[in-house]
């Protein structure tokens, strides 16, 4: 999982929310009808025009990233560095301070979300510099300040 996870946040030169041609402010549901819209439309089978401009492993990849919270937020952090702009969501910021260690796994962070569900940030994330995490509830995001925390 961490090689994935390593291979997606480097690749920000497709925009996979054109490969899907979604808005970046999609539903979970949205993503699937476009994915879904997007495999036939750029099937070889059935693309008459025989000019396929679209790869069916792209589409493959733009969907298993956009379908995961944790992959969409990070893919999303980084398509917005990359960019200097992103939708109408500024991410809030939160110091892991502020985070409750896991009582079960000391490897994660938690913080509660307004809707009720949890931030979750991880050992493995500060250590690949992601400070982005998606609400494992809702589609908000926090940017998560963890090098004061880890300073310490
Ligand atoms: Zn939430």
């Amino acid at each position: 999982m961490a090689e994935a996870e390593v291979r997606y946040s480097a690749e920000v030169d497709v925009d996979f929310y054109k490969v899907l041609a979604l808005a970046r402010t999609a539903s979970a549901e949205e993503i699937k009808i476009a994915y879904h819209r997007a495999l036939i439309a750029h099937h070889p089978d059935k693309n008459t025009s025989r000019q396929v401009t679209i790869h069916i492993a792209t589409i493959k990849e733009a969907y298993e990233v956009l379908s995961s919270p944790a992959l969409r937020a990070m893919y999303d952090g980084k398509l917005q560095q990359k960019t200097g702009a992103f939708g109408p969501r500024p991410a809030q910021s939160v110091s892991l301070e502020d985070f409750e260690e896991d009582p079960i796994d000391e490897t994660v962070w938690t913080y509660p979300c307004r809707c009720g569900a949890n931030y979750r940030i991880t050992e493995n994330d500060m250590d690949n510099n992601v400070h982005l995490v998606g609400c494992s509830g809702c589609s908000e995001l926090v940017w998560v300040g963890f090098e004061l925390a880890k300073s310490d």
